[in-house]
């Protein structure tokens, strides 16, 4: 897509994932009912094309939330971009029903993903990464109406800038890996597993670790056993086993859009008992069927007397030890005293996410960005970071607002609502200005 110079957009959207998509849809279904007043939007990625934690699209697993939870159904169920229209348009809706199931895989929603990007596409620009948000240079006295965006590009087309009236950060989780552990060619986060994994020669990896007790640690422990026939496969868990999560219907109203109003207007200890009671829900836990999966695999090896899957429970790692292709993984066991060495020709850490901070992204303009008691921004109801008066440009979070509207801020969960919130409130507060505008030109004519 290019973007105009001088243009102020109504909204420039960071980052390309599916928040940011779904708010693409719902501006683009809006235009479509009001097209005599259409909002302009950029967004900027910086992957070269769209991808969905491509690294993680491991075959037969499947995703954590129901396919009715998609980019728009929420919001508007007659939505063109829903699951089932692309079920429909993809000739497969019949058979999708038939087989009964609510959780479609990682690569089929992938897939669906792609199928709404490729009607999106004239609004995004890939290869090109948001590097600061700022006031513009030329701000006079005053509010200043817009803010520049600076993007860089990776196609060597240098830095750029793009005013907005809002900007809405959607830039996503950031992998963790423990402290002084850097990831190289055999030590990888698991946010990189596939494109490592396929760099290897699977018949050198003899013996690989995986670290971690959530969703994607065993996952990963499981393929890499199926893949790998030949190798010794150890699962380093901090806990005694894996924790099963807890998608009962009750416990899943955590992740209804009413349940954000809960949260969000609640008080500090209406939303410390969401988290105390219903973190289980997609923090640190695994599915039923991958736990069931893997114990299956783990007895079938007692049966046969034939031990490659090995599970370190309550096991910590304390250091990793590189040289060249030799990589010594220094264990804390709480059975045991003294420490454990284990050598793998690969270590895959699943060590999970840090949520979305836009601190560094907004630079010096964090300054006009409010806090509460805890040093966390404060969020207004309707996303919007709430800024000094002399800030009034829209900086809007799509992810980062676990403590302010809940537990599914950063899931696929509720972004068809929230980013329908997200638009409405740009539309009005559009609307707002422009009203406010026509009459103070009215009063300085009468004047
Ligand atoms: C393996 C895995 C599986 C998951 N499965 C589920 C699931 O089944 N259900 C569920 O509800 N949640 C799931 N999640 C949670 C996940 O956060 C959401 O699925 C989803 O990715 C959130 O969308 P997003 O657009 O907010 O963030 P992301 O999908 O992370 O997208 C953010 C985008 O911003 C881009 N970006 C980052 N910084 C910049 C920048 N400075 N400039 C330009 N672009 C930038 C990134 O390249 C990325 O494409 C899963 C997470 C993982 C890691």
């Amino acid at each position: 897509m290019g973007t105009r110079e001088h243009e102020i957009y109504d909204v420039v959207g960071i980052g390309f994932g599916p928040s940011n998509m779904s708010l693409a849809v719902a501006l683009e279904e809006h235009q479509a009912n009001v097209p005599a007043r259409p909002i302009t939007a950029a967004f900027f990625e910086r992957q070269p094309a769209f991808g969905w934690h491509r690294n993680m699209l491991l075959p037969s697993t499947t995703m954590q939330i129901s396919f009715l939870k998609d980019l728009a159904t929420f919001r508007n169920p007659m939505s063109r971009f829903s699951f089932v229209s692309y079920l429909h348009e993809s000739g497969r809706l019949a058979q999708f029903v038939n087989n009964q199931d609510f959780f479609p895989t990682r690569q089929e929603f992938h897939q669906y993903l792609e199928w709404a990007e490729a009607s999106l596409a004239d609004k995004v620009t890939y290869s090109s990464e948001v590097t600061a948000i700022r006031l513009p240079a030329e701000a006079g006295p005053g509010a200043p109406e817009y803010v520049q965006v600076e993007v860089r590009s990776a196609a060597g087309a240098g830095t750029r800038v793009v005013n907005a009236r809002n900007v809405a950060i959607s830039t996503g989780l950031v992998p963790r890996m423990p402290d002084g552990i850097p990831s190289d060619e055999r030590v990888w986060h698991s946010s990189e597993f596939l494109e490592k994994y396929n760099r290897m020669d699977p018949d050198q990896l003899k013996s690989v670790a995986v670290v971690g007790a959530g969703q994607s640690a065993a996952e990963i422990t499981r393929f890499l056993y199926d893949m790998l026939p030949h190798a010794q496969v150890s699962a380093i868990i901090p806990s005694y086993g894996y924790s099963v999560a807890d998608d009962t219907p009750f416990a899943n109203q955590v992740f209804d859009p009413s349940a954000v109003d809960d949260y969000y207007f609640g008080t500090e200890r209406t939303r410390e008992a969401f988290w105390r009671y219903h973190k289980n829900t997609n923090y640190s836990v695994v599915d039923d069927e991958v736990i069931r999966d893997l114990h299956r695999r783990s007895y079938e090896e007692e049966v046969r007397n034939n031990k490659r899957l090995h599970f370190l429970n309550l096991t910590r790692v304390d250091e990793v030890k590189r040289a060249g292709s030799d990589t010594r993984v220094v264990l804390h066991s709480l059975l045991d005293s003294e420490p454990q060495e284990l050598d793998v020709d690969a270590l895959v850490f699943a060590t999970g996410y840090d949520t979305m901070e836009p601190t560094k992204l907004l630079g010096d303009l964090d300054r006009y960005c409010l806090r509460d008691e805890a040093g966390r921004h404060r969020v207004e109801r309707d996303y919007r970071l709430v800024t000094t008066s002399d800030l009034p440009v829209g900086i809007y979070l799509q992810g980062g607002t676990e403590h302010t509207h809940g537990l599914s801020s950063s899931l696929l969960s509720n972004i068809a609502v929230r980013s329908g919130e997200v638009a409405d409130s740009i539309i009005s507060r559009r609307t707002d200005r422009e009203l406010e505008q026509e009459i103070a030109e009215t009063v300085s004519e009468t004047v």
